[in-house]
């Protein structure tokens, strides 16, 4: 589809060393929260999907706590909510991060998402007649263009604005739905549902 036309989604292994700070905090977390996931969190969802939904990374009580991206905070509800409110569900989405662990205070470097960038990258060349990403922030918007291969400086995040992939596939912008952007109208309902309908439209 976009790249390739591998039929495996890989996700990491539950100990990815790969980002030791990252490690280190999910050592942390397994005395602290033991009842919790604390592990990369794989994506979920159909293996064929027609729209992805890239976040940025788990939150600590959120999808780390319940191994599901988008399960378990205020932005997973809002997203899933909004999902629901436009008929996208699970027979043609998928939804992942563009970083799989928790980051301390949900902020990875540049590093952490470069190196998760290989597990993006195997969700977005996928076996799928894939329509359209819908990028939550610029992380996320960044981290898709980078697991393709393409410059983001052509292609700067906007809110509600479209970008072509290569193979036909488009790149919608969001601000994520975090309650930072909810909770201060940066991010309103209205705007949030106007883009949602706008992917129901690409993805048919
Ligand atoms: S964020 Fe990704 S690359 Fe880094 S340790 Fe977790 S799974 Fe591995």
């Amino acid at each position: 589809m976009m790249r390739g036309s591998s039929t495996t989604i890989s996700e990491p292994p539950a100990d990815c060393a790969r980002c030791p700070r990252l490690a280190a905090f999910r050592a942390q977390n397994r005395v602290a929260f033991p009842g919790f996931h604390n592990a990369p969190v794989p994506s979920c969802g159909t293996g064929a999907p027609r729209l992805l939904v890239v976040g940025l990374a788990p939150a600590l009580k959120g999808a780390n706590r319940t191994g599901v991206p988008f399960v378990g905070d205020r932005s997973g509800l809002w997203l899933r909510d909004g999902l629901a409110r436009v008929a996208l569900g699970d027979a043609v989405c998928r939804i992942t991060n563009a970083v799989r662990c928790v980051p301390p205070a949900n902020r990875p470097t540049a590093a952490e998402v470069a190196a998760c960038r290989p597990f993006l990258a195997a969700e977005l060349s996928g076996p799928v007649p894939m329509r359209a990403v819908l990028a939550l922030g610029r992380v996320a918007h960044d981290a898709t263009l980078a697991a393709l291969g393409l410059p983001h400086r052509p292609r700067p995040f906007t809110h509600g604005v479209e970008h072509a992939l290569p193979g036909g596939a488009v790149l919608v912008d969001c601000y994520h739905p975090s309650p930072q952007n909810t909770h201060t109208g940066r991010l309103t309902r209205d705007m949030f549902d106007a883009v949602l309908e706008r992917v129901r439209e690409i993805v048919g």
